[in-house]
């Protein structure tokens, strides 16, 4: 059995806000947001962190910014920008050790990030 979160959310385990889902991919509504849209991408596969990404996961990484981008423009900030985040390891934060793309918009943002 995985103790891992968000394997639990996409084997329907743990309730979430699913907005996305497909073979390979699957996207929820962050439950702390940091912006009006934050969404967090999915690959179904579990890969702890970028590190962990193989060759043969090169094209999932893909479809994953794929569905970013389809989730941009549904929700409509594809005009504005916005901006995907992938937390790796202690420094950067990262806190659910299954790889996820932040999707954050509809708000300005700065640079540097904190
Ligand atoms: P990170 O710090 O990059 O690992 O991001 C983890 C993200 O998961 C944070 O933005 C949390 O708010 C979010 N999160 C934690 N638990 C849940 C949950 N049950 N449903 C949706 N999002 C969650
Ligand atoms: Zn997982």
């Amino acid at each position: 059995m995985t103790e891992c979160l968000f394997c639990k959310i996409i084997g329907g385990e743990v309730p979430s806000m699913t907005i996305y889902s497909d073979d390979d991919v699957v996207a929820i509504e962050d439950i702390n947001p940091q912006a009006p849209t934050h969404v967090l991408v999915l690959p179904r596969k579990h890969i702890p962190t970028t590190l962990d990404i193989g060759d043969d996961d090169l094209e999932l990484m893909g479809r994953c910014l794929a569905a970013s981008n389809h989730i941009a423009r549904e929700k409509g900030i594809d005009g504005s920008g916005f901006r995907i985040v992938l937390n790796s390891g202690a420094d950067a934060g990262q806190s659910v050790h299954h790889i996820h793309f932040h999707l954050i918009g509809g708000r300005p943002m700065m640079w540097p990030p904190g």
